[in-house]
């Protein structure tokens, strides 16, 4: 399998790229992106996620019609309201901050300066370029300050930024970030190994390939720390 390998630290001194001088196929082709934050309106949550359902829906039987489709067909005509409730409640819900994890740490001090490894999170997302998924497994570890946090809460995390339209780099750092923030360390790894559809699927057609991104802080840019989380990742379980 071909993989394109991304190293994301040098990125976030850089906050924010310049994108304007492309066009809209350069950067969606390329997959570029211009923040850590997902770009939203001010005026985000000013409709309730009921009038949004509505006026997605609203919308998307327009781009049905527009391709030509017939809406008075039975097994098209619910196809604009559960795709509005799909966005709105499932796919996309992790654009709403009401709906981000809480988590609550927990003293341990026999983990203390231990390395505590999440491996193999199955995560669904979707790109934002051309809206259509993107997935795979991510890799996450942190090393203990003395405090935890429950495995599925890692999982949890991931899933949360997984739910919006995503650039696999920026997935990976608003994860890496929220975690250091949470665990209050800069001893933060996060791996994604995605497919990507609209690069398998149409474009380029490249059925094979899958793209790394990795994101290293604190003591994980310590070769040793680096090559155990590694060790840990490629690791064969026997179950
Ligand atoms: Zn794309």
């Amino acid at each position: 399998m071909k993989q394109k390998e991304i190293l994301l630290n040098s990125l976030l001194k850089e906050n924010t790229l310049s994108l304007s001088d492309l066009t809209a196929e350069e950067v969606g082709n390329e997959h570029l992106f211009t923040s850590i934050e997902t770009p939203m309106k001010k005026d985000a949550f000013e409709l309730s996620n009921e009038e949004k359902i509505k006026k997605i829906e609203f919308h998307f039987a327009e781009i049905m019609e527009t391709l030509g489709l017939d809406l008075t067909d039975d097994s098209l005509k619910g196809t604009p309201h559960r795709v509005a409730k799909m966005y709105v409640k499932e796919i996309f819900s992790g654009l709403d901050p009401a709906n981000k994890p809480k988590v609550a740490l927990f003293e341990n001090k026999y983990q203390y300066n231990q390395m505590l490894v999440e491996k193999d999170i199955t995560f669904y997302s979707n790109c934002e370029h051309h809206f259509v998924p993107i997935f795979g497994k991510a890799h996450v570890a942190y090393i203990s300050s003395g405090k935890v946090i429950g495995l599925s809460k890692l999982n949890r995390v991931v899933q949360y930024f997984s739910k919006r339209p995503q650039v696999q780099e920026r997935l990976t750092i608003q994860i890496a970030k929220e975690l250091q923030k949470i665990l209050n360390t800069e001893d933060v790894a996060v791996i994604i190994d995605a497919k990507h559809l609209c690069v398998s699927s149409r474009g380029v057609q490249d059925h094979n390939s899958a793209t790394v991104s990795s994101f290293y802080g604190g003591k994980f840019q310590d070769d040793i720390t680096k090559q155990e989380f590694l060790k840990y990742v490629e690791m064969k379980t026997n179950y």
